[in-house]
């Protein structure tokens, strides 16, 4: 199975507020953007004409990659308030 595969069998109930917010000072001098490679979601998308990461969060499958490889401090993460969030159902 690959990641895009794994939505078919997700969902989710987003919340009006994103439980990861992103810092777009830190992110605007950061050289690397690994977030906008590493995320299996592709909740990051850097914006060059905005010079600013794009963020979606509704789609965050809470794996915690972003928060591994962002060596900049940039991300508050935190998992969504009870209830939300993905839901995965594998079986
Ligand atoms: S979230 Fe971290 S890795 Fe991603 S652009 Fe910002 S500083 Fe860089
Ligand atoms: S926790 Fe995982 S899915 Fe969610 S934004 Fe970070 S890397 Fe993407």
């Amino acid at each position: 199975m690959v990641v895009d595969d794994l939505f078919k069998f997700t969902s989710f109930m987003v919340h009006e507020e994103p439980s990861i917010r992103v810092n777009q000072s830190t992110c605007a001098g950061c050289d690397h953007k690994a977030c906008t490679f590493v995320c299996p979601a592709r909740c990051y998308q850097w914006n060059e004409e905005r010079r600013r990461i794009d963020f979606a969060y509704e789609q965050c499958l809470e794996c915690g990659t972003c928060l591994l490889i962002c060596d900049r401090g940039a991300l508050d993460w935190n998992y969504p308030v009870g209830g939300f969030g993905v839901r995965f159902r594998l079986t």
